[in-house]
């Protein structure tokens, strides 16, 4: 068998996965956990396009729905507390698993779907996008010597090829066989949002697991029935694969771009001002016990920072000018 980059390995067997599994027997994300995550960032979602002056029509696009479950909770809170912004709202998804649009559908009624963001109209937007970016492939690259190699695939093991890396800006002062990772399709795509909030007012959230700091290290992480597992697993695409978000390298490129950034924070801060835990004790007060605690449970998974709340970091784009967005009080920048 002839080797495969990294990325499109992770492409392809992403692809497939995608395709033919049910993502969430695997793993699950913050809104599956609770109802209370998209109705918070539906709200966020309202209160960034009242800030940027209520554009009506304005696209509510969600970048990697899953199965539309943080878009549906997002609309029931958004037509009980801004019936404006409801009203002005045009659903768009981009998704490429046919899948996972049928799930989307079953959801989500009146939704435009695409295959990537080059089809959405150029127009207003609030953009959304939770574990999006950490699904997107790859490329690592190894340190050796005064060089590098890049990570390639072949029968089930890691190859390294030399790698030719052009202009490609690399850190500086990196230890022999370290790993270097590149999520090109991530640092496309921001920059391509910060392009269309430069012509048109909008915002964008992005929700995933990550550092801060740009490091180095193989993140690359396979989950298969609830379990880490190895990554190149075969046959491709019979386990999810992720990898950490550079959100310091997707926040250079914002700037680079002339965009408002904001955070990224910890998704515990961002909830929690948001008001996460006064929502859970105001549903948890209609439900009989267990219920009521196992909302309190959830909760307290989203934010909790020995759970998702310190590795999950939120981070908002925004057209030049727009003031501090909710949920972004406590810090600036990276
Ligand atoms: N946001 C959802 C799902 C996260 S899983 C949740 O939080 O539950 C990743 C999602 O991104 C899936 O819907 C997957 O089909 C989609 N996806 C992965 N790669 C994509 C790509 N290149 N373009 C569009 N969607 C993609």
């Amino acid at each position: 068998m002839t080797a495969e980059r990294l990325d499109r390995f992770m492409a392809r067997a992403n692809a497939i996965y995608y395709a033919t599994h049910d993502p969430f027997a695997d793993f699950t994300t913050s809104p599956e956990i609770s109802q209370i995550f998209g109705e918070i960032v539906g709200l966020w979602a309202g209160v960034a396009w009242q800030y940027l002056g209520r554009p009506d029509p304005v696209l509510l696009v969600e970048a990697g729905p899953g199965r539309g479950t943080l878009m549906a909770d997002a609309l029931r809170a958004v037509r009980r507390a801004l019936p404006d912004f409801a009203a002005a709202l045009r659903v768009h998804f981009i998704e490429t698993s046919v899948r996972l649009r049928a799930a989307q559908a079953a959801k989500v009624a009146d939704a435009t779907w695409h295959d990537s963001l080059d089809s959405v109209p150029r127009a207003p937007m609030v953009l959304l996008g939770n574990e999006f970016l950490d699904a997107l492939p790859i490329r690592q690259y190894v340190r050796r010597g005064s060089g590098w190699t890049e990570r390639y695939v072949a029968d089930g093991a890691f190859i390294e090829h030399r790698a030719d890396l052009g202009d490609t800006p690399f850190m500086a002062g990196v230890a022999n066989g370290a790993i270097v990772e590149v999520n090109e399709p991530a640092r496309g795509f921001i920059a391509a949002i910060a392009e269309r909030l430069r012509q048109h007012l909008g915002a964008a959230l992005f929700v995933d697991y990550g550092s801060e700091q740009s490091g180095t290290g193989d993140t690359l992480q396979a989950i298969g029935g609830g379990r880490k597992v190895d990554p190149l697993s075969r046959p491709p695409g019979s386990v999810d694969l992720t990898a950490h978000v550079d959100f310091a390298a997707l926040v250079r490129i914002a700037r680079a771009a002339g965009v408002g950034v904001q955070g990224p924070v910890t998704q515990g801060s961002f909830l929690s001002d948001l008001g996460l835990f006064e929502r859970t004790e105001a549903l948890a007060g209609s439900r009989l016990p267990g219920p009521a605690e196992d909302l309190r449970r959830s909760s307290l998974r989203l934010a909790s920072p020995s759970e998702m709340g310190t590795l999950f970091k939120v981070l908002a784009l925004v057209s030049p000018g727009c003031g501090a967005l909710p949920g972004f009080s406590g810090r600036f920048g990276v």
